[in-house]
């Protein structure tokens, strides 16, 4: 979506919303493509003091898949971003500065990377999940490793001897 702030740059106080909705199925996040549904994108451009201000949030739901246990889940995400829109750049401004053309800025491109930089690179279904045992490679939140008790009877008595290998070092 691009929008026109002719009238905006030389209002004061004048203010504009807006509210769109954004495709970013197609970006690849490690293989996956997390960003199945639509990313709402709401918010403003300001006239403040002469300063065109744009600021928005940007949301949805990603189909995330945990690092740790490989389950999938849900994943509600929100990207804030706010910048200065200007005809041209001064120097001296620390500021993130948008630059216009034509009197006009590209929402959807400053919410697409918005949305990108937001993005986690590690993705865990909860902080604390226990992931997958490296033995049995159950799921440790939903179940106990089974690796001890269903150790098969050859195995066993393999162990037993390599037991007492260890005993008589
Ligand atoms: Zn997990
Ligand atoms: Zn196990």
């Amino acid at each position: 979506m691009r929008l026109n702030v002719n009238k905006l740059l030389h209002t004061p106080g004048a203010g504009q919303d807006f509210h769109f909705q954004l495709d970013l199925r197609e970006l690849e996040f490690g293989g996956m493509h997390p960003i199945s549904r639509p990313v709402a994108v709401d918010g403003r451009v300001e006239n403040r003091a002469g300063v065109l201000t744009c600021s928005l949030q940007a949301s949805t739901v990603l189909a995330s898949v945990c690092d740790r246990c490989l389950d999938a889940f849900d994943e509600e995400k929100t990207v804030s971003y706010s910048c200065v829109l200007a005809e041209e750049r001064q120097s001296e401004d620390n500021e993130d500065i948008v630059l216009l053309e034509h009197d006009e800025v590209d929402l959807s491109e400053l919410a697409r990377s918005a949305f990108i930089l937001g993005m986690d690179t590690k993705t865990l279904c909860s902080p604390d999940c226990k992931g997958l045992c490296g033995g049995c490679g159950v799921n440790l939140n939903r179940e106990a490793c089974r690796c001890k008790k269903q150790i098969d009877p050859r195995l066993a008595a393999l162990a037993k001897l390599l037991d007492k290998d260890g005993a008589a070092d």
